[in-house]
């Protein structure tokens, strides 16, 4: 079992601790935030799977690139990639919906 944890500064005055552990294929990671402990989504844990070091605040934030590299082949890169393209289909309709309300403006003024 190889395990990493980090601090992350969040909204609270105490950073979170958020641990990561990887036994074969099989990837678990806790949070200390809310969210993390009533079995949530949490940014914190989402962050560190995609490389980023922001709000880690211990002094190992050179080691989140092996968390990140923890993630091929296994169900938590299959349904973090699911994410990601829900979020830019996302970002694609809040401008086509942008274009859409503008449309309509013009509509109403002609
Ligand atoms: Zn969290």
């Amino acid at each position: 079992m190889e395990t990493l944890e980090f601090l992350v500064q969040g909204s609270e005055p105490d950073p979170y601790r958020v641990t990561f552990k990887k036994l074969g294929q099989s990837l678990n990671a806790y949070c200390t935030c809310t969210a993390g402990q009533n079995g949530m989504y949490c940014k914190h844990r989402f962050n560190i799977f995609s490389g980023s070091t922001d709000g880690v605040v211990s002094p190992n934030s050179d080691k989140v690139p092996i968390v990140a590299g923890w993630l091929p082949g296994t169900d938590v890169e299959k349904a973090m990639r699911a994410i990601i393209a829900l979020e830019k289909e996302q970002s694609r309709l809040k401008k086509e919906i942008s274009t859409a309300k503008r449309a309509l403006a013009q509509t109403l003024l002609r």
